[in-house]
């Protein structure tokens, strides 16, 4: 299912410079600022910099100085700024926390960009792009960001998708680790275009009425794969060859599935139902899987949770969360 798609996206990228206060355009032409409000908006945020508090610091005064390291790399172009890419792509909603008294601060998984944390200005109370903000929501996102700094900052979210459509079923209460899974397991400035086709993927799947908890240990194996975190079931971790049938076991030292022997007969025990149902998830698409066998599903979700934390040294609270309501 992690196949190439017909899709096309509509990506704009422009890289803008700062120079000496006026917005102006890296590659030959300027950058539109039309005049409206949100015109306003633009032309204040490139003005302050949209690099966040780290940047605000060394700019006290806004006068638009370029730092030292700028200044090196660029010989004598010396009041310039790192330059600002206006990026706008699809995204999912991971996360939205307060920033401050009137500004929100969202993790955003874009399409083509990984992971991006982006300041909302003026968004905390009943704003429209408060409203697009809820977790997963799908949105066409447009954000600006510096090069090199920590936080981008959002222009505009619009709700292509909702996750409203999930409300009110038993898929619901699985929103936020869906989200927060993906958070910790895309890094940030990595593409993570596969784990954007899998999280829309599943939210279509238990739009169809996949059963949650197979939908979730679905999600949570190829995240974990996608990640490196967790190896194929056929192949021992241990010594390389084929698994087969008979026992096996996770090894207790390395991330992998192994040969009960080479195991040394500790570790949790996976049988080949749920290595059954290990390959079937790598093979199939989650609407196609059916019911599993029982059983198999909470070795699978042993295995993984295993790997987890292994991986992580904590558990997700979204997940520890989910154990106590269910
Ligand atoms: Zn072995």
């Amino acid at each position: 299912m992690l196949g190439h798609g017909p899709g096309v996206e509509l990506v704009a990228v422009a890289l803008v410079a700062l120079v000496a206060g006026a917005a102006v355009a890296g590659l030959g032409t300027e950058l539109e600022v039309d005049d409206g409000p949100d015109g306003e908006q633009l032309g204040r945020g490139l003005a302050a910099g949209v690099a966040g508090p780290l940047e605000a610091q060394q700019l006290p005064d806004g006068s638009g100085h370029a730092p030292e390291s700028t200044r090196r790399h660029r010989g004598g172009r010396r009041r310039e700024n790192p330059p600002v890419a206006l990026v706008s792509t699809t995204a999912f909603v991971l996360k939205v926390d307060p920033l401050s008294e009137r500004d929100l601060v969202t993790a955003l998984l874009t399409k083509d960009h990984g992971v991006v944390r982006a300041a909302v200005k003026g968004a905390r109370g009943r704003s429209r792009r408060a409203a697009a903000l809820q977790t997963l929501n799908e949105v066409a996102a447009t954000y600006f960001r510096r090069e090199g700094a920590d936080l981008a900052r959002l222009d505009a979210a619009e709700v292509l998708r909702t996750s409203y459509e999930l409300a009110g079923t038993p898929a619901a209460m699985l929103l936020p680790y869906l989200a927060e899974s993906a958070l910790t397991f895309v890094p940030e400035s990595e593409p993570g275009t596969e784990v954007y086709r899998l999280v829309r993927h599943v939210l279509d799947a238990l739009l169809s009425g996949v059963e949650p908890g197979l939908a979730a240990r679905y999600f949570e194996v190829w995240l974990l794969r996608l990640s490196g975190v967790l190896p194929e079931e056929e192949r021992c971790a241990t010594c390389g060859e084929p698994i087969g049938p008979g026992e096996a076991r996770m090894d207790p030292r390395s991330p992998g599935i192994c040969h009960a022997g080479c195991a040394g007969g500790a570790g949790l025990f996976v049988g080949e139902d749920a290595r059954r149902l290990l390959r079937a998830i790598r093979r199939s698409p989650l609407p196609a899987l059916g019911a599993p066998e029982p059983g198999a599903l909470s070795t699978v979700e042993a295995v993984a949770r295993e790997a987890r934390r292994r991986f992580l040294g904590h558990e997700l609270r979204s997940y520890r969360l989910l154990g106590l309501l269910g």
